[in-house]
């Protein structure tokens, strides 16, 4: 990815070093209030917008649950607390100079991420509110609860937040086998997918409706979330693409990190074997083919996975 040298996000919060994430439920997780929601150009019909009432329940939407094994329980109501394990232990990484140069990738990711979304809104007439990116080492507190880096990266719609501890990038590497830079940027955009989700209205229906559904259906539901994040994650690409970020083998790291990422995949990798009822992600053949449907059409329009089978 030719990322070096580009124009960095003013959106990055950096409090790495700061620790925190130790019962630190103070925020507020009512952030977003009600009405309706923008709708994006649409390829499908849907209800999706206009939701005007998501009292009281937040969801946190990350993209890997990773140290417990168990795929993403990133999704978590009523603003407790995103992880169960204390959020004391500090980083395995200092904030060393490598973690600076990710730190300036980030920053040119996220940029290239509100250049699309600005445009995407704008066609709409209406103003892309850019979420902030957290940069943090070891526990993190957020509206959404406190978090810490097993959590993996997330999204926090109660403070409209993206939270990564980028030591995540050297576990994707190495524990998911999902190496290189574009595997990285499709992680970011994939979380920002669940923030233009928050602004659509899609989270919001998603958190008011999951309430009264079996553990089973949320999971179905939840799969059509995270299949459109990783759709908006493949328009992203495409963007990119047209921003000449993107070299020869880039689209096959985001492609092959969507794989190795899977629900079965991961399932396999730590239990041997899978158990479809409890998938909230996506398949990986599913992951890949939201993300690379997103990069061909380019049109967030095309990202309508709440119609009909995934
Ligand atoms: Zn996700």
């Amino acid at each position: 990815m030719k990322w070096r040298g580009r124009q960095q996000s003013s959106n990055i919060e950096d409090r790495r070093g700061q620790g925190g994430g130790l019962g630190g439920l103070g925020g507020n997780p009512f952030g977003r209030g009600g009405g309706g929601g923008i709708r994006l150009p649409s390829g499908g019909g849907g209800s999706r917008g206009g939701i005007s009432s998501l009292i009281g329940i937040v969801v946190v939407l990350g993209i890997i649950w990773f140290v417990t094994g168990q795929n993403p329980l990133d999704m978590l109501t009523g603003g407790g607390s995103p992880s169960s394990s204390s959020a004391s232990s500090s980083s395995q990484l200092p904030t060393s100079g490598d973690q600076d140069e990710l730190r300036d990738f980030v920053g040119v990711v996220v940029k290239e991420t509100e250049d699309l979304w600005t445009d995407v809104f704008a066609q709409q007439n209406e103003t892309y509110p850019a979420p902030t990116v957290v940069l943090f080492t070891g526990g993190v507190n957020t509206a959404c609860g406190a978090a810490d880096s097993s959590t993996g990266p997330f999204y926090c719609p109660g403070d409209q937040k993206v939270y990564i501890d980028l030591s995540f990038y050297d576990q994707l590497r190495e524990q998911f086998g999902a190496p290189g830079d574009f595997a990285q940027a499709y992680v970011l955009a994939h979380e920002v997918g669940h923030h233009i989700q928050n602004i659509t209205g899609v989270l919001p229906e998603f958190n008011q409706r999951r309430a009264s559904m079996s553990t089973e259906q949320a999971n179905a539901y939840s799969v059509r979330v995270e299949l459109q994040a990783d759709c908006y994650a493949g328009v992203w690409a495409n963007y990119a693409g047209q921003q000449d970020l993107v070299e020869s083998g880039d689209f096959e790291e985001a492609l092959n990190a969507a794989e190795q990422i899977g629900d079965d995949t991961l399932q396999k990798r730590m239990q041997g074997f899978a158990v479809p009822k409890t998938f909230n992600h996506g398949t990986s053949a599913q992951r890949q083919t939201w993300f690379e449907r997103g990069y061909t059409s380019g049109n967030p329009g095309d990202c309508d996975t709440f119609s009909g089978n995934v």
